[in-house]
């Protein structure tokens, strides 16, 4: 419970801080995607100089490098070189430990919600219990991933099994907010990130645990994605609503043809919105490439029947973060290549 506690705090800590979504602000370009920023987060050479814009001294830190060049061209060198490299190289490593342990203490936290919400059950109370032997979890048996690594994925009391779906989506929340902070650092495109992330892994880990995507969470989304959506993103309004449209419709034929629920369908609505207009084909096309790949895969092996239905949402939850993540890269590519 200390866990969940530990990580609600910080979701409202992280939606609330003003001080890191004035400096995603005040490093954010106009130029779609292909930000400079955080293009150069991905590469070895550019990274010092794309995190030093991305620290919360960002524009006091510009103002010295200002200063500097103006004031004392011999010390133009060291000025570029010194304060940049000085300043910057402990942040990039203290702000992903710390992104990665708040996305294992939240995963803990959207696992419950994930697991709770379906079945109809507060993700409040009752506190933590074995599923099994009733045994109330101590804070020893919630630290996010350890706990059931230590345990050997057994309940400590009662031995029974304790599913993997546990340590995946506190594993998964930890890693995606990672590749966030890389892909985007802290800007606001990172912030909504985040969100689409923690989207992302609750709905997986819903739809592999109930085959159920909860209108609950999806309604509680709803209004933080859209208000982040329309303040970071510099689509035009029409692409996100022709997005929601196109995302909800397609998925919608499938739900009428049978073998796709309606979960999926206002899931994708919903990415769609965020993601818009192209970039809801590339995800929807993503989604079903990877469905077939992992559907095919577990037909073959004997794991599920000819005609069992696989959980689609998480297919829906990678295309889209591979969208949101690359996206532009991967339309112009692809332009590129035919034309
Ligand atoms: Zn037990």
């Amino acid at each position: 419970m200390s866990a969940f506690i530990f990580g609600f705090h910080h979701l409202q800590v992280l939606s609330g801080n003003p001080k890191i979504t004035a400096v995603g602000r005040a490093i954010r370009t106009r130029s779609g995607h292909q930000r400079p920023e955080a293009i150069g987060t991905r590469s070895g050479p550019q990274r010092p100089k794309a995190l030093s814009a991305k620290q919360p001294c960002a524009a006091g830190h510009q103002r010295l490098n200002n200063s500097a060049n103006i004031t004392s061209a011999k010390t133009k060198a060291t000025a570029h070189t010194i304060p940049n490299q000085g300043a910057s190289q402990p942040m990039p490593t203290l702000i992903i430990t710390y992104l990665f342990l708040l996305g294992l203490a939240l995963g803990s936290f959207y696992n419950v919600v994930a697991l709770r919400v379906p079945a109809g059950q507060s993700v409040i109370h009752p506190p933590s219990r074995c599923g099994s032997c009733g045994t109330r979890l101590r804070t020893r048996d919630l630290i996010p991933v350890f706990s059931w690594l230590l345990a050997k994925g057994r309940c400590r009391h009662c031995g029974v099994p304790v599913s993997w779906l546990y340590p995946l989506g506190e594993a998964a929340t930890g890693l995606l907010f990672v590749w966030t902070y890389l892909r985007f650092g802290l800007s606001g495109e990172g912030m909504l990130g985040l969100l689409l992330a923690s989207l992302a892994v609750i709905v997986t880990i819903s739809d592999l645990h109930s085959m159920l995507v909860p209108n609950k969470v999806l309604l509680a989304f709803l209004p933080l994605l859209a208000a982040m959506t329309f303040s970071v993103t510099d689509q035009p309004w029409w692409s996100h609503v022709l997005g929601a449209v196109a995302g909800g419709g397609i998925l919608l034929v499938l739900v009428l043809l049978g073998g796709m629920g309606m979960g999926d369908a206002k899931l994708f609505a919903l990415f769609g919105g965020v993601i818009g207009f192209p970039g809801v084909i590339l995800a929807f096309l993503a989604a079903c490439l990877l469905g077939t790949l992992i559907g095919g895969g577990l037909r073959l092996a004997g794991s599920i029947g000819r005609r069992q239905p696989i959980p689609f949402a998480p297919c829906l939850a990678a295309g889209t973060l591979l969208t949101w993540g690359y996206g532009s890269q991967i339309i112009s590519g692809y332009l590129s290549l035919i034309g």
